[in-house]
């Protein structure tokens, strides 16, 4: 498991090891977390026979490990070849109330191996509300001895009356001097500690997403952009390439975002010790140059931009157009 979800992990599988463990699990927090991994690892927790078994029930302050990791149960979890754990994921925009009634039918029938059924709903937001109505049942009287583990890093998407029915369990933003340790140890510390570190704050604490954007070389493709806008001013005739660069991915522009709000930090002359982008306080203080005001307006012009192509619905948006009158009031005022 990853390090930081070591004691999480620990929490969890104890409270399965003593049944105190709801038949309905809501496992939350941002992106990149691991909650996959661990959701797996809780599946396995409960099927395995250690725990299963009403016999085996394991006694409270005992030595045994849950999962164990030996056992035939276990042993399927981790080949992927258990009967009785269902895992629904999905590449598609959407999670289908035909998938949700499939689910519900296979909870009801009684467990191949005996030892009771385990759910998995991997980004549970994307359930259709018919989907999540058809689970609500299930969720308020599981069949049998059947335990689901909802997933999902944008639970507020979920319905009330779904997530009212789990326990709900956050997994917090791990400790930023633990993730750029691991980072290391997986050999992406190359570049430097500042740079791992605004890397990390780039992608919002998330472990997994820095390593996945430090290793596609993605950090290299930020500094360039943002060198880029920051010299925007003085050479406008790199308009069209900043423009195409800050429209290639909707979180190039949450890059701008961070770099203009450094640069206000520097503008209002609070401490460089609270910047973002700790990596690239040079170009945070060229951009501070143009005071708080103008930066103010930069950023409030910024977030509804931002806004307006994040919504996707109600009238159709022209996200290029919307981008030139930004990055034209940028050079003009
Ligand atoms: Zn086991």
């Amino acid at each position: 498991m990853y390090p930081w979800l070591n004691e999480q992990t620990r929490q969890l599988t104890g409270l399965i090891a003593q049944r105190q463990l709801g038949h309905a699990l809501l496992l939350k927090g941002i992106e990149g977390l691991g909650k996959r991994e661990l959701g797996l690892q809780l599946a396995q927790a409960l099927l395995c026979q250690h725990t299963s078994d009403g016999e085996n029930k394991v006694p409270p302050q005992a030595e045994v490990a849950v999962p164990c990791g030996h056992c035939h149960a276990c042993q399927l979890v981790v080949a992927g070849n258990h009967s009785d754990l269902h895992i629904i994921r999905t590449d598609q925009r959407s999670i289908s109330v035909d998938t949700i009634r499939q689910l519900t039918q296979v909870l009801s029938e009684s467990a191949r191996l005996g030892h009771g059924k385990v759910a998995v709903i991997e980004q549970a937001e994307k359930m259709t509300e018919a989907a999540a109505n058809a689970l609500l049942k299930t969720l308020e009287e599981p069949a049998g001895q059947s335990n689901l583990l909802l997933i999902s890093s944008q639970p507020d998407r979920l319905l009330p009356t779904i997530r009212s029915r789990c326990q709900q369990w956050l997994l917090p933003v791990p400790d930023a001097a633990l993730v750029l340790d691991w980072l290391a140890g997986q050999g992406l510390g190359t570049a430097g500690a500042q740079a791992n570190l605004s890397a990390l704050n780039v992608n919002q604490g998330s472990p997994l997403n820095t390593r996945d954007y430090l290793a596609a070389g993605t950090d290299q493709r930020r500094q360039q952009l943002l060198q880029q806008f920051a010299q925007l001013r003085q050479q406008p005739q790199l308009l069209t390439r900043v423009q195409a660069g800050l429209l290639e991915q909707p979180v190039h522009l949450l890059w701008l975002q961070l770099l203009l709000q450094d640069a206000l930090q520097l503008a209002l002359g609070l401490s460089s010790a609270s910047l973002r982008l700790v990596d690239s306080e040079p170009l945070c203080r060229g951009v501070s140059e143009l005071g708080a005001p103008r930066l103010t307006l930069a950023l409030d012009g910024l977030a509804q931009l931002r806004r307006t192509l994040q919504s996707g619905t109600g009238r159709p948006v022209n996200p290029g157009l919307q981008l030139t009158q930004w990055l034209n009031d940028w050079l003009i005022h």
